[in-house]
């Protein structure tokens, strides 16, 4: 993997210009490098290229006639996996991180790229090259917000670093295998996590103060599985507000541009991706993509309870109703909000059909942002995968 010849390099984008991707923009971190020279290839937003990345990265790329490939990208195995011992303070149960800190300690790389955040604000984002299991721990737990993790790429090569782990969301791996040739390392690993509906951090907190019932005191927060946000506050309280009752009118731009354009939910172009949508409540979801991502599951086999995945119901009428009511911003009264929420979660899909609700219902809420907003871009933007599932509706115009 190491590079022959060195790599093209060019200025840095300068604090407050505007990116490339322009509006489009998910703050990825490329351009914050030296690495922009690629920019017009590698971004996301700009050219999309899963399949032949999936090619470079896992030998194939989708298999459009086969229904898991379509949804869940390339992969060798799924389950659904929770820690014996789970990290305090992670998201979930802390496989990511535990995963991390195995590959330092068994000096597998020798660096880690994960975010922590600043020390005024529990979420705002600060992307770091983790060299010991301290930092990695750090960066336990999600900042619901785009965050520059690339920006550090520029610090690995001029360290002298050749064995990386880059933790990261679909956009920021997809610009990062665009440019891993360049980057000069013996091996590279990446571990990702799904992403989606994510925020500027001024976003974070409109969402905030529209949703919770105490935002200064939210530490995390998740779309769970049984169709409920889960706030955690600092005293421990949860507080869960189900979905149907989202302020949808005042929520709808609240939402990144290039979230509301991205059609790589479960992170293509991992080696391994840890989730939690394909899993039953409680449990994280595992995609292994390649036998790297294999290799990094095997190190904390042990510390793991599994079992397999399942699926049950059909989430064909829920998501084909829930297009226009979202397209109107149909807010319901809590009460009945309350009441779909208990009516869904009791007879409504469950995990991988969970997981298909939930890309049916981006991926058709963002084919139609793009065709509204980037008609230009429709066509090549959007993967032949999607396309595939988003043909099974009925949009507006
Ligand atoms: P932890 O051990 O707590 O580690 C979390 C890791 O995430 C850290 O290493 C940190 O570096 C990294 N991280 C935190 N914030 C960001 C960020 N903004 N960008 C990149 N990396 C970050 N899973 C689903 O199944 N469905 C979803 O819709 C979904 N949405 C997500 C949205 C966002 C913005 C993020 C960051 C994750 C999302 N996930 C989603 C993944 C899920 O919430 C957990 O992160 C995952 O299951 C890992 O949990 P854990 O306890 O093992 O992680
Ligand atoms: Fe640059 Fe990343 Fe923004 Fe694209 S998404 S313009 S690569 S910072």
């Amino acid at each position: 993997m190491t590079s022959t010849a060195p790599h093209k390099k060019a200025k840095a984008l300068k604090p407050n210009s505007q990116p490339p991707a322009k509006a489009l923009c998910s703050e990825c971190g490329l351009c914050d490098t030296y690495y922009i020279h690629y920019v017009k290839e590698a971004c996301a937003f700009l050219n999309q290229q899963i399949p032949q990345l999936e090619t470079q990265t896992h030998g194939r790329s989708r298999n459009l006639d086969n229904d898991d490939d379509v949804y869940f990208g390339v992969h060798q195995k799924m389950m659904a996996a929770k820690k014996k011992q789970p990290i305090e303070g992670a998201q979930w149960t802390g496989i990511v991180s535990t995963i991390a800190c195995e590959m330092l300690d068994r000096n597998l790389v020798e660096g880690v790229i994960c975010v922590q955040n600043t020390k005024e604000d529990r979420f705002q984002p600060m992307p770091v090259i983790a060299t010991t299991k301290e930092e990695v721990l750090a960066a336990r737990v999600n900042k619901p917000t785009l965050s520059p993790n690339l920006s550090v790429l520029e610090q690995v090569e001029k360290s002298g670093m050749k064995r990386l782990l880059v933790i990261g969301v679909g956009c920021q791996i997809q610009a990062l295998r665009a440019v891993e040739k360049q980057l000069g390392l013996e091996k590279l690993y990446v571990l990702g996590t799904p992403c989606v509906d994510n925020v500027t951090r001024a976003g974070l907190q409109k969402f905030l103060e529209t949703t919770s019932n105490s935002p200064d005191t939210v530490v995390h927060y998740e779309f769970m599985q049984d169709f409920r946000i889960h706030f955690k506050h600092e005293d421990g309280r949860i507080e869960k507000v189900p979905f149907f009752g989202l302020k949808t009118n005042q929520l709808k731009d609240v939402f990144a541009p290039s979230c509301m354009s991205c059609f790589d939910y479960v992170n293509s172009l991992a080696d391994l991706v840890v989730g939690y949508m394909g899993a039953p409540f409680g449990w994280q979801w595992i995609v292994v993509r390649n036998s790297l991502g294999e290799e990094m599951l095997d190190l904390v086999g042990d510390l793991l309870d599994t079992q397999p995945v399942n699926s049950s119901g059909d989430r064909h009428q829920a998501v084909q109703q829930g297009i226009p009511a979202y397209d109107k911003g149909v807010t319901l009264p809590m009460w009945a909000a309350k009441l779909m929420g208990v009516v869904i979660d009791k007879i409504g899909p469950t995990g991988l059909e969970y997981a298909r609700f939930s890309i049916d219902s981006h991926f058709t809420r963002n084919y139609l942002y793009v065709k509204r907003n980037y008609p230009n871009k429709l066509e090549n933007h959007v993967p032949s995968f999607a396309k595939k599932i988003v043909g099974q509706y009925k949009l507006p115009d």
